[in-house]
């Protein structure tokens, strides 16, 4: 393999063979290609793409370079959900026991915070003594004995993408479709998955604002999973605010707790039941999405999915009391009320805002090395739409100490914005694609 020619031929526009690829990635794997090699060929590939056969090949390449969570004998469905990112999105920690307490299997790997979002990762470890780094021995134990296991990537899961999403994010290559849908579908196929949800956000707090972007996301993730017999159901939600109101670590995984109690701000309970639905479809548990929230809403009504948390928790060393009691979650030191500064209509509660927001007041990082603190956050319960009246209680900030509840108030004055009229804003659930196409749920 001479990778110079390798190069040129992606950077004219020409394809690879599958097995110059598959050579390429895994010799790059084995530290045989180096980086400044492999940057010049994902920037070629930045300008040209990849066609279908090569982003199926780059996927298979990637699954190759390490181990599987293998999981085939398992009696029961395994699904997965995956998130594009967002603020506010807690989905996993409830979908995770959820769909898990209703005889799914869900080995959920997961990512921490990467820019101005979240990562479950990171919430999760806001649990006192939850361990996300499990072996792949340790996790396939967990799935068999409690159906669900939620981890970090580890060493031996999908190397080559591990390296190659470093080198793309240190030269300016992850909005690369083919780079993403094959990047997440070769961690989501190395789990063996039979059935995956993907949740694609629209709108300024999304990593694809664009509509047209996603669309063609979901397309090259359905065709991969569609040409190694795993169907993926992608469904658009709103990232031009917040989901739900706790925006942080342990704030979220509060909200998440009471969601499981049968509490939850409408647009989380939402968004949470639609991903639910179509996962316990694929599972085979149940025939209609409509059926699905019927078996969700009587999972939280029994405490079965709480109960299922409790095991989740407990099986990963965390403080399972956090589930009856989440006061046992770190408590941030202070806090201040966040009054409306004027009457009028919320149009904008903008998501990256509030994202920098969270890290400035050191509940994310700004390089990977960073400790987070767990209890510092938002808690917004206003919602673009609403009527405000001057002096009316919008959000709680949480911070370490007094001096950064400043920059919690400068985050929520500069996030939100009051005008005399209402605006549109997204739909909550916009669109549902499948291998059989796009369905719009509801007018723009
Ligand atoms: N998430 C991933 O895992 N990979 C990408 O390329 C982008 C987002």
């Amino acid at each position: 393999m001479i990778v110079p020619r390798l190069i040129e031929r992606k950077r004219s526009g020409g394809s690879l063979t599958q097995d110059e690829l598959r050579e390429l990635v895994l010799a790059y794997a084995r530290d045989e290609v180096p980086d400044y090699q492999m940057a010049a060929f994902l920037m070629a590939v930045y300008f040209r793409g990849l066609d279908a056969a090569e982003t199926s090949t780059l996927m298979e390449a990637m699954l190759a370079s390490g181990s599987r969570l293998d999981l085939s004998h398992l009696p029961v469905a395994r699904i997965d959900k995956h998130s594009m990112g967002g603020v506010g999105d807690k989905t996993s920690l409830v979908l995770a026991p959820l769909i898990a307490s209703l005889g799914v299997a869900v080995p959920m790997i997961s990512g921490r915070g990467l820019g101005h979002t979240g990562g479950t990762l990171d919430k999760l470890e806001s649990i006192p003594g939850f361990q996300t780094q499990l072996s792949m021995e340790a996790t396939r134990r967990q799935v068999e004995d409690i159906g669900c296991a939620l981890i970090g990537q580890t060493k031996e899961l999908v190397p080559a993408d591990r390296k190659m999403y470093a080198l793309r994010d240190s030269t300016a290559t992850i909005e690369v479709i083919p780079l993403i849908a094959a990047s997440i579908m070769s961690k989501k196929m190395a789990e063996s998955l039979t059935g995956l949800v993907i949740d694609i956000k629209r709108g300024s707090g999304s990593f694809l604002p664009e509509l047209d972007k996603g669309l063609d996301l979901a397309r090259a993730m359905i065709g991969l999973g569609a040409t190694h017999g795993i169907p993926v159901v992608a469904l658009f939600t709103a990232m031009d605010r917040p989901l739900g109101h706790a925006c942080g670590n342990a704030v979220e995984v509060r909200e998440a707790i009471d969601m499981l109690h049968g509490g939850g701000p409408p647009d989380f309970v939402e968004v949470t039941f639609a991903l639910g639905a179509d996962m316990l479809v694929l599972g085979g548990v149940s025939r209609t999405t409509d059926e699905a929230r019927r078996e969700m809403a009587r999972a939280i009504s029994s405490g079965q999915a709480a109960e299922k948390f409790e095991e989740i928790i407990s099986a990963q060393g965390g403080n399972a009391n956090v589930v009856s009691d989440p006061s046992l979650l770190p408590k941030a030191s202070c806090d201040a009320v966040y009054e409306a500064p004027a009457d009028g209509f919320i149009t904008r509660i903008e998501p990256r805002t509030i994202g920098h927001g969270i890290i400035a007041l050191g509940g994310g990082r700004r390089n990977m090395e960073d400790t987070i603190d767990p209890s510092v956050g938002f808690v917004i319960t206003a919602k673009p739409g609403d009527k405000v009246t001057k002096g009316q209680p919008l959000a709680t900030i949480y911070a370490r100490r007094k001096s950064a509840l400043e920059i919690g108030r400068r985050t929520l004055q500069d996030a939100i914005t009051i005008a005399e009229s209402a605006e549109k804003s997204l739909p909550l659930i916009s669109h549902r694609v499948t291998k059989d196409g796009v369905e719009e749920l509801r007018k723009k």
